[in-house]
């Protein structure tokens, strides 16, 4: 049974119309970086509950989401109109093994992602663990607009931080964007364009997480799979790790 607590908006910042940063105040808890919990409010259907990813690393004070606005959602469109002061709930313990602590040693760690998919990533940066354990990490942004990179400031300060080992890629498919690569991630890995705008190979030594839309994770998946990666299970370790946000 999930414990609630209290939440009160700190922050909503807007990327673009369908897309924000939400911000909470909470008592101080314990969670490990590719956790979820769910936001509760009251809707027009009644009490309604949904995971989000924590953006922020833990140990941090205030809490932070990264959420699309699904058109003909309950609960999505509620979340982008809170304003400064507004109250909500927020599940306890934080849950799920989309975490660092499930992936297996490799020789390189891809975090590959489409649209809100890059939260769980933006939290894994704000941890040791990440650093000590893996020289090479890519973190990959798949997404349809320009306005939709959002988050690369911060990615930007952890390249200075840690010279060398973090490489970031774009890939924008509906705009041309300097720097982005513009086609469907399995296509990209599929003909080699992605390793090589990474520097990075992709082979059975590698670590790859997955985050975000069904359709992109499955076809990616099955590209992954016909180089011979497998799946990262906790009774048989693999390469491919996983965490999907709808159906
Ligand atoms: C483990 C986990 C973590 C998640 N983390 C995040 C997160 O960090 N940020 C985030 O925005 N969402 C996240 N989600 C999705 C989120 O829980 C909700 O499903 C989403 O916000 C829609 O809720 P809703 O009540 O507005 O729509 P609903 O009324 O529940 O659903 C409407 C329909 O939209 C589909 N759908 C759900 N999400 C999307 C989407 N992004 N784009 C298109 N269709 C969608 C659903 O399958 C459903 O058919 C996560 C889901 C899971 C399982």
């Amino acid at each position: 049974m999930a414990n609630w607590l209290d939440a009160t908006v700190i922050e909503n910042k807007h990327w673009h119309a369908n897309l924000f940063s939400l911000k909470l105040k909470t008592p101080a808890f314990d969670f490990t970086a590719g956790q979820f919990v769910r936001l509760a409010m009251e809707t027009p259907e009644g009490r309604k509950q949904r995971a989000y990813s924590l953006v922020n690393s833990p140990g941090e004070a205030e809490q932070e989401f990264l959420i699309s606005t699904v058109a003909d959602g309950i609960l999505s469109p509620l979340l982008q109109q809170l304003q400064m002061g507004d109250k909500l709930q927020l599940s306890q313990p934080a849950t799920g093994f989309f975490t660092l602590d499930e992936v297996p040693e490799g020789d390189n760690l891809w975090l590959l992602s489409s649209g809100t998919g890059i939260g769980p990533y933006i939290s894994m940066l704000g941890t040791r663990n990440l650093w000590q354990r893996f020289e090479h990490i890519v973190i990959v942004h798949s997404v349809r607009t320009i306005a939709d990179l959002v988050y690369r400031q911060y990615i930007e300060q952890k390249q200075a931080q840690y010279p060398g080992m973090l490489h970031y890629q774009p890939i924008v498919t509906r705009e041309a964007h300097t720097g982005a690569l513009s086609k469907r991630l399995p296509e990209l890995i599929s003909n080699g364009e992605l390793q090589q705008a990474c520097q990075q190979k992709i082979d059975t030594r590698s670590q790859v997480m997955i985050c975000g839309n069904p359709a992109m994770i499955t076809d990616t998946k099955v590209q992954l799979e016909s180089m011979g990666l497998t799946k990262n299970l906790r009774r048989t370790p693999g390469n491919i790790t996983v965490e999907q946000y709808w159906k």
